[in-house]
């Protein structure tokens, strides 16, 4: 494919050379003339493993060349490749100035190339906000195309996830490939760039390959800062904190898995909390700051909160909270999360009725009356035999349980109006039907 990639820094540098490589016939644009000169010099513009000797390779090839003309560059290509900067601003916000500019100058040449044969299609890759492309990128193109993106023009966002450093490496053998695309015919282009290369494709919507980039960054930041706080507190406590981040990191069912990692309801129950809570304090008492693992319980109370605040938007006030214990399966109740939120609402004067069946057997069986009796007293007058009683009586219906006998008595689109705390197993169809809310979107 004839392919331009305007902006020749460390992710358009390492993708114009790489597609070279893979044989497409490529133009890098950069607004800097020493970078675009370098590289007709078959010089690299970023110093990575790799990089130079691959310039050098596809330049002498005729594979890659360089210009500082966006408008000629677009001109004589299928498929455009947006790997401009999108730094900082100042208050943490996102600067949009170079993805803005570059892509009026697209749609300049764009305007242009309307009625020539052929449909051009525009990549973005850098790294930006959902919502972005499409509210923000797709208008100015359209605008100044005059034409219908999806339509008129292809349309795809393709987020980066090469690793400075290793980027030639990563990107031929990337660790996946997202494709945001706003029709099909602009993912084939997508698809069809990285023909050959391993690792799965997920084809997306656009808003969701730009979400999943800062997924990846956020989740590799937090990594790195549970990783550091952990050696920070280890190192004060006298315990080698490599050696207790081998074994940690051997564990492939629990550590490194999707556990977890599910966005749902707030955690809770015997253990995490209290662990955190103490690995925090033995820190404060060893005099380290480990402001991530002191956030970790702040951020689960909030995300609790959120289920309050749903509730609080219905304007209801007759509750039915299903389940009870601090996850499915168990009749634990120690620091459960529907506790809490049980707790929360009736504080606030809710009228509620909870129904959880391993509550109910444990209760009968006597396993858990005492902690029930002496610890939670004024919700055991509120627990209820059958889910029957709790939609007869709720005008807004909690579900934080997926056992079966709730679900299947789950109404749809009529009776009370559902709050999803768990994203039920046919959240996807309900999430059609009138009065369904969910948590975990
Ligand atoms: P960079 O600053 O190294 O390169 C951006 C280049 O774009 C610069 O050379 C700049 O001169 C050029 N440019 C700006 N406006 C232009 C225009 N109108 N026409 C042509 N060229 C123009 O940035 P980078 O590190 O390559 O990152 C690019 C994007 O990719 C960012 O959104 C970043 O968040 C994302 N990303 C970066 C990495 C990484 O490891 N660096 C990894 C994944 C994703």
């Amino acid at each position: 494919m004839k392919v331009s990639v305007l902006g020749l820094g460390y992710v358009g540098c390492v993708s114009a050379a790489c597609l070279a490589s893979l044989g497409h016939e490529v133009v890098g644009v950069d607004v800097n003339q020493v970078k675009v000169d370098l590289v007709n010099d078959g010089r690299a513009p970023v110093v990575e493993e790799r990089i130079g000797e691959l310039v050098a390779e596809v330049v002498r090839d005729g594979a890659l060349r360089a210009t500082g003309d966006v408008h000629e560059a677009v001109m004589s290509s299928e498929v455009s490749l947006v790997c401009v900067g999108t730094p900082s601003e100042p208050n943490g916000s996102l600067c949009t100035t170079y993805l803005e500019r570059v892509t009026e100058q697209i749609g300049a040449a764009l305007a242009e190339r309307a009625g020539q044969e052929g449909r051009h299609t525009v990549v973005f890759r850098s790294t930006m906000l959902p919502g972005t492309c499409m509210n923000l990128l797709v208008p100015i193109l359209e605008k100044y195309v005059g034409g219908t993106a999806g339509v008129d023009f292809g349309v795809a966002v393709n987020p980066e996830f090469l690793r400075e450093g290793t980027s030639v490496r990563d990107f031929f053998d990337p660790p996946k490939t997202v494709i945001g695309e706003l029709d099909p015919a602009g993912g084939d282009v997508v698809a069809a760039l990285y023909d050959g290369l391993p690792g799965a494709v997920f084809r997306v919507p656009v808003p969701t390959a730009e979400a999943i980039k800062y997924a990846d960054n956020a989740f590799h930041g937090l990594k790195i800062g549970f990783a550091n706080e952990l050696g920070a507190v280890c190192q004060a406590l006298g315990v080698d904190s490599h050696q207790v981040m081998d074994v940690f990191l051997a564990d492939r069912k629990l550590n490194i898995s999707p556990a977890y990692l599910r966005p749902g309801f707030a955690f809770g129950g015997s253990c995490l909390p209290k662990d955190l809570r103490s690995l925090v304090h033995a820190a404060r008492q060893a005099n380290v700051s480990v402001p991530i693992l002191a956030h970790v319980l702040p951020s689960n109370s909030e995300h609790l909160q959120r289920a309050v605040e749903l509730v609080e938007r219905t304007g209801t006030r007759r509750v039915g909270l299903f389940g009870l214990s601090f996850k499915p399966g168990t009749d634990d109740l120690r620091e459960s999360p529907l506790v809490e939120l049980a707790e929360r609402l009736f504080g606030k004067g809710y009228d509620l009725r909870i129904y959880d069946p391993n509550v109910n057997l444990s209760r009968l069986l006597g396993a858990n009356r005492e902690y029930i009796e002496t610890r939670l007293p004024h919700l055991a007058q509120l627990l209820t035999e059958s889910v029957g009683e709790v939609l007869d009586h709720a005008e807004v219906c909690l579900v934080g349980t997926g056992d079966p006998a709730v679900l299947s008595a789950l109404p749809h689109g009529e009776g009370p109006l559902i709050v999803d705390l768990i994203r039920l197993p046919d959240a996807e169809a309900r999430r059609a039907e009138p009065g369904y809310m969910g948590l975990a979107w």
